[in-house]
C-alpha cells in the first residue's frame, strides 16, 4: 500500500500509474487524482493542449497517415461490412455533393439498417454477386437521377433500393433507366 500525495488515502500499486523516477517505480499521485488533475489542466488550458496535439500531428503527419492508411487496407481485407461502409460513404457523399445537397442524417439511419445487414442484402442475390467484387457495382434500383429534394435523394439510399449489377450492364447499359429484371436476365444469360 503506498498513500496518495493529494487524497492522502493508501490505495495498492495498481492504482498508481507507473514512474521510473521514484525509487519504488510507482508514481506519487493515484491514478484518480493524476486523472483529475490533468483534466483540470486541460480544461484550464485550452490552447495549449490543442496547439500540443496539433504540433505532434503535424510531426508525425506521414508517420499517422500511414498508418491510417494500413489500417484501412486491413479491415477493407478482413471485415465485409467494413468495406460495404465505405464503399457506401464515398459513393453516398460523392452523389451528395454533385446534388448540391447537404447531409441531415445519418449514413445508416438513411440506409435504414446496419452495415453488417446491408452486406447481408446485398450479397444475398440469386446470381452470386458478392459486395467489393471486382467489376461488381452498387446500383439504385430506382435511379439517384430521379431524385429532387434531398428527401426523395436520401429515400433512394434506403437498403431496399440497392442492389449489386456487373459492372458494365450497370454503367453501359442500365445507366440512369430503372432496373428491369427481365432485360436484366436475358442480357445475364446472353453473357454468361
Ligand atoms: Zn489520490
Amino acid at each position: 500500500m503506498k498513500i496518495c500525495n493529494v487524497c492522502k488515502i493508501p490505495k495498492c500499486e495498481g492504482d498508481y500509474y507507473k514512474d521510473k523516477n521514484s525509487p519504488d517505480k510507482v508514481g506519487y499521485t493515484c491514478k484518480e487524482c493524476s486523472n483529475k488533475r490533468n483534466l483540470k489542466y486541460r480544461n484550464d488550458n485550452p490552447e495549449s493542449t490543442k496547439s500540443s496535439t496539433k504540433a505532434y500531428r503535424i510531426k508525425n503527419l506521414h508517420r499517422l497517415r500511414k498508418q491510417n492508411i494500413e489500417y484501412v487496407n486491413k479491415r477493407l481485407l478482413e471485415d465485409p461490412a467494413y468495406k460495404t461502409r465505405f464503399r457506401m460513404k464515398n459513393l453516398f457523399n460523392a452523389n451528395l455533393s454533385r446534388g448540391g445537397y447537404t447531409k441531415k442524417s445519418r449514413l445508416t439511419n438513411i440506409i435504414g439498417c446496419s452495415y453488417e445487414e446491408l452486406t447481408e442484402h446485398l450479397n444475398n442475390n440469386p446470381y452470386g454477386f458478392k459486395m467489393g467484387e471486382q467489376g461488381i457495382d452498387l446500383d439504385h434500383i430506382k435511379p439517384i437521377k430521379d431524385s429532387n429534394s434531398l428527401d426523395s435523394f436520401e429515400s433512394l439510399w434506403h437498403y431496399t433500393n440497392l442492389q449489386l449489377l456487373p459492372s458494365h450492364y450497370n454503367r453501359a447499359i442500365k445507366r440512369d433507366k430503372p432496373f428491369d429484371k427481365t432485360h436484366f436476365k436475358i442480357w445475364l444469360e446472353k453473357t454468361l
